[in-house]
């Protein structure tokens, strides 16, 4: 299944949703929740979210399942509910999608830090198939495994996808700007290393998303594009760079702001766009329209 390979050749650019987290706060996620145990609770909150994205018109929408590993549900008491979870995650976008938008499964960081013993290869690749297996059975598409900071266990995470679904991949990482001016992983990584890893790995859709506004997806996006020519890259960017009001995390970036990136965003190489934290249907629309012009 290559719905995302084949639409992007269809379209040229493509968009996918916004945050989830800053939708389901507004819903009334409160902190200390867990959020994907909404998708068994709260089914119809979780619906509306996708729905808002949807009826927007992008092309694809991710599913309510960012930390639905054994090891994050684990600290929820679910870690027997991981395949239920899951499914349900991404049957509940399927049903807010029409035919032709792709359902695209989140698959985020467990938290658990390979180098620092917390885990072993073994557990970390069956805890990913797990949740790659729910997903598929509730009807995702493509799976993208985001907001990754350590390249060992985006890799493991690939892996784990594609020997046990049939589901696309997109690999997608966060990097942070150093003191030396460049940006890395957490782990150290450059851009061009974490993306030639994964494509190693088999992966054929890339991507960066959160830790970062549009303006500096700029330079990453020139990175990547200057060494492969060819790959597709989706960037969802953080509605700018937080800061804290109130006891409050606010990206302040509005829809117009991070629309006025879109003609450089696109012109640098970006394929795929949407938005992570702080982002909402409104940032989307608006990018969505910067594209047509
Ligand atoms: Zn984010």
């Amino acid at each position: 299944m290559n719905k995302i390979q084949e639409k992007l050749k269809e379209k040229g650019t493509l968009f996918v949703d916004g945050a989830w987290g800053t939708m389901m706060q507004n819903a009334g996620l409160k902190p200390g929740e867990c959020p994907e145990l909404w998708n068994l609770e709260h089914p119809e909150k979780v619906y509306e979210i996708a729905k808002a994205y949807a009826d927007l018109g992008v092309d694809m929408v991710e599913t309510n399942s960012f930390g639905a590993t054994r090891f994050k549900l684990g600290n929820f008491g679910l870690e027997d509910k991981v395949f239920e979870i899951n499914k349900a995650a991404a049957g509940l976008t399927k049903r807010a999608l029409s035919e032709d938008q792709i359902v695209l499964g989140s698959v985020g960081p467990t938290g658990k830090i390979l180098m620092m013993g917390d885990v072993t290869e073994e557990e970390l690749y069956d805890g990913f198939a797990e949740q790659a297996k729910g997903l598929e059975a509730g009807g995702a598409d493509a799976a993208i495994v985001e907001t990754m900071t350590a390249l060992d266990e985006a890799l493991i995470a690939v892996k784990a996808v594609r020997e046990n679904t049939d589901m696309e991949i997109v690999a997608s990482f966060t990097f942070e700007l150093t003191g030396a001016g460049e940006f890395r992983t957490m782990m150290g990584n450059r851009p061009v290393e974490a993306i030639s890893a994964v494509i190693a790995e088999g992966v054929s859709i890339v991507g960066t998303n959160c830790g970062n506004g549009l303006e500096r997806m700029i330079p990453i996006i020139e990175e990547i594009r200057a060494e492969f020519k060819d790959v597709p890259i989706l960037v969802n960017a953080n509605a700018g760079m937080p800061h804290l009001h109130d006891g409050k995390t606010v990206f302040p970036e509005s829809p117009e702001e991070m629309a006025g990136f879109i003609p450089k965003i696109m012109d640098v190489g970006a394929n795929i766009i949407g938005g992570c934290c702080g982002t909402t249907p409104e940032h989307i629309v608006k990018m969505m329209n910067a594209a047509k012009e």
